[in-house]
């Protein structure tokens, strides 16, 4: 399971700091979510650490 940022992303740069792997980067125009990087937070917290600190709701858990 990982999580993806969608288009609706502001580049505000809230969510980098907050991911234990270092799985979001700045990409081509948004920030994106490295899949083979991010564990959804498992090992370090019970739940996403990136969805609540972004103001515009655009990280999303993808479909399995
Ligand atoms: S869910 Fe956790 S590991 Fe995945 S990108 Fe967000 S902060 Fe990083
Ligand atoms: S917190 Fe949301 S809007 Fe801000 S950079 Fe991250 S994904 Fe983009």
């Amino acid at each position: 399971m990982a999580l993806a940022i969608t288009e609706d992303c502001i580049n505000c740069d809230m969510c980098v700091p907050e991911c234990p792997n270092d799985a979001i980067y700045m990409g081509s125009d948004i920030y994106q979510i490295d899949t083979n990087k991010c564990t959804e937070c498992e090992g370090y917290y019970d739940v996403p650490q990136c969805i609540p600190v972004c103001p515009v709701d655009c990280i999303i858990t993808l479909a399995n």
